[in-house]
């Protein structure tokens, strides 16, 4: 059973974009699902731009974020933070995972790792190996850990099975999104995460992560994946196309049907400012269904 909605505006939801792509379809469902979760409990809606990926990010996609959020009628609390600003934080907490003998550094080639699919074997974890050139792998211990989902139900992954010690820090030097966002959820308050079920298979590392530095664990909800017909996950070579302005109170509207929410006839001719409020107070995160076809989705 997923549990009740927070009753009460100490409620914190955050949206967090990554800024490697426009946002589409999918995005707003996770957008439109995090803003109502909190809306309708009078909480606060933050927004973090996860830009951690320099050679990723795709140049004007913040800014394209940004103005396709105001354009579909989304308000936050407070300035956007961006992840490039924190870098001093992740550093630190990397030196102290370091210096307390929880994350270690590891030379291990991306080539020679091809031959063992699955989790990390292990190579560098007693290896005493430099820190030059090097990634840093946390240590994961042999436990299971487990949520319960407020959509998807009971979740759980043996971590030193099925995960392995991950990394938090490339050799690159740029910092893994599974330290960051835990790092900033914890800074910013968030009681309550709301995002995409692509999501669902990091919660357990997450999880670990906060119990080891001491944060607390928020609540998680993470929205449906859309279902192709075979049953196969929507793939990333399926491109929906970037959201435009003009198509802001139908798509709305749409996303609303996704998630299972009620809609009404007036709201077509609506601003999407008047679809957002309108949706506020009707808010049934239990309404919410697991998985989506492309047809519920209504992409087809
Ligand atoms: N930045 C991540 C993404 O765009 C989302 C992170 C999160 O919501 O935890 O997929």
């Amino acid at each position: 059973m997923p549990s009740p909605l927070p009753s009460t505006s100490n409620y914190i939801g955050r949206f967090a974009p990554t800024p490697s792509g426009y946002l589409h379809f999918g995005s707003l469902i996770a957008a439109l699902a995090s803003y109502l979760d909190a809306r309708a409990v009078g909480g606060r809606w933050l927004l973090r731009m996860e830009d951690l990926d320099p050679p990723r990010e795709m140049p004007g996609a913040q800014d394209a974020i940004v103005q396709a959020l105001e354009a579909y009628g989304f308000e936050w609390d407070g300035s956007m933070q961006r992840q490039s600003k924190r870098h001093a934080v992740y550093e630190e907490m990397i030196e102290r995972l370091l210096r307390e003998g929880l994350a270690y550094p590891c030379l291990c080639s991306r080539k020679q790792l091809e031959a063992y699919p699955g989790p990390y074997p292990g190579f560098c974890r007693d290896a005493g190996q430099p820190l030059e050139n090097a990634a840093i792998r946390l240590r994961v211990p042999n436990l299971e850990y487990r949520f319960t989902d407020r959509v998807q139900g009971k979740f759980g992954q043996h971590l030193g099975r099925e995960v392995g010690d991950f990394v938090i820090r490339r050799r690159d030097g740029l910092f893994a999104y599974q330290l960051a966002v835990v790092l900033d959820d914890a800074w910013q308050g968030v009681t309550d995460v709301v995002r995409g079920a692509d999501l669902l298979d990091s919660t357990p590392r997450q999880l670990y992560l906060q119990e080891l530095l001491g944060l607390p664990q928020p609540r998680y909800l993470h929205v449906p994946l859309i279902i192709q017909p075979d049953g196969h996950k929507l793939g990333k070579s399926y491109r929906s196309p970037p959201l435009q302005p003009e198509q802001a109170t139908p798509l709305l509207l749409r996303a609303l049907r996704a998630l299972g929410q009620p809609t009404a006839p007036e709201l077509n001719d609506a601003l999407p400012g008047e679809v957002l409020a309108w949706a506020v107070p009707r808010w049934d995160a239990d309404l919410i269904p697991r998985t989506l076809t492309l047809a519920e989705a209504q992409l087809v």
